[in-house]
């Protein structure tokens, strides 16, 4: 096992769970940095391994694969949260895995991650474990509706959800998400939905990046605004927050954590949704608008270095490039306020993500 806590000298490599094109920014920024990064993915066309120095398609549960993989990196991270834990496991066995098997475990099944987060005493949405039809029909009444059924693990944009409205709606809600574990949480009457992504790094340096707003269409992030219409002292106080988790967590790396804007007669407040152990698509304009981005400061965290500046130095606009508007490459390319960032995947299906592009907006511009 390779415990050396000192931060990893240019040169060395960065082992990357995922070929997608959060691990292909992730190898990009790393590069820059002077380190490798060895991608390892089961999918043949894998975005990230056109710019790793190595990669290894096989599955997550090969362990020859696995080990031989470990024992070529210095340190393995992560582009998803649904790492398979005996992968985690097996790996750590072998190289420090960051952030660490805590992150993962919280992060992958919602009532863990709802429970850790409200025992540091952060508002989440009313919530209950649920794994019968009786818990659904008391929770039901406890909570009240609307509210929503999520089963706890490996749901994703929208998917392994249900909406329940009205009593009648609770008949049949288990098996439309597959009849496995789930929470049942209380419907939060946002305005909007806004998230925070920041890092820290093994000697708990912390850095947090602007808060941003987020607008959703078909369940896909469309577009990201920076700055949040929010008030300075909700801002500090969901700081703290993400400080907290982080802390708690023993965090080393970039962390997206994802709230609601709640506004009330008497001000607003924030209430968290969920938490990404990874860099997050809602921190995209960061590349396009500040020193360090989100990617160059998970590869700082992961590999022990002081984290970068993560100051704004223009307010902006970051729109998801999805399915076939990736053939519009070139007026995008074409306009002089426009970051372009396009993932190199052969096949613009609907609604993939196939690039994203940020709009730099120039002071005095609306
Ligand atoms: P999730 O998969 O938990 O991120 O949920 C996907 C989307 O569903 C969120 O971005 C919200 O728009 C909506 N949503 C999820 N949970 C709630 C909730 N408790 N109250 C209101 N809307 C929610």
């Amino acid at each position: 096992m390779k415990t050396d806590t000192a931060p990893l000298t240019p040169g060395s490599t960065i082992g990357m769970l995922g070929g997608g094109q959060l691990g292909r920014m992730m190898a990009l920024a790393a590069a820059r940095l002077g380190l490798d990064v060895h991608v390892y993915c089961p999918d043949e066309n894998s975005p990230a391994f056109s710019v790793a120095k190595a990669y290894t398609c096989a599955a997550y549960e090969d362990e020859t694969s696995l080990i031989t993989f470990a024992q070529s990196v210095d340190v393995v991270t992560y582009e998803f949260e649904n790492v398979p834990s005996a992968t985690a496991e097996l790996l750590a066995q072998y190289v420090p895995v960051r952030p660490g098997t805590k992150a993962l475990d919280v992060c992958q099944d919602r009532l863990t991650e709802k429970t850790f987060i409200s025992s540091l005493g952060i508002e989440v949405a009313p919530f209950a474990d649920i794994a019968s039809d009786e818990d659904l029909l008391s929770a039901a009444d406890r909570i009240g509706l609307p509210a929503i059924l999520k089963t706890r693990r490996f749901g994703y944009d929208g998917k392994g959800q249900t909406t329940l409205r009205t009593r009648d709606d609770l008949t049949g809600a288990r098996d439309a998400i597959g009849g496995g574990p789930a929470i049942l949480e209380g419907f939060v009457p946002f305005e909007r939905e806004v998230s925070i992504i920041a890092a820290r790094n093994p000697d708990g340096q912390c850095r947090i990046y602007d808060i941003a707003e987020n607008r959703h269409e078909n369940h896909i992030l469309r577009e990201t605004n920076v700055p949040a219409n929010i008030s300075p002292d909700v801002i500090e106080k969901a700081n703290t927050a993400v400080q907290s988790l982080m802390d708690e967590l023993g965090y080393i790396g970039v962390i997206a954590v994802e709230l609601f804007l709640v506004r009330e007669e008497d001000g607003d407040r924030l209430v968290v949704n969920e938490i990404a152990p990874r860099v997050h698509n809602s921190g995209h304009w960061t590349e396009a608008v500040c020193p360090v981005d989100q990617f160059e400061q998970h590869i700082r965290a992961v590999a022990g270095w002081p984290l970068g500046q993560t100051e704004r130095l223009a307010d902006v606009v970051m729109t998801n490039i999805l399915g076939s508007e990736s053939n519009n490459w070139q007026a995008f390319a074409a306009d002089p306020d426009t970051v372009l960032h396009l993932y190199g995947k052969a096949e613009p299906r609907d609604g993939r993500k196939m690039g994203h592009m940020t709009r730099i907006i120039r002071s005095g511009e609306a």
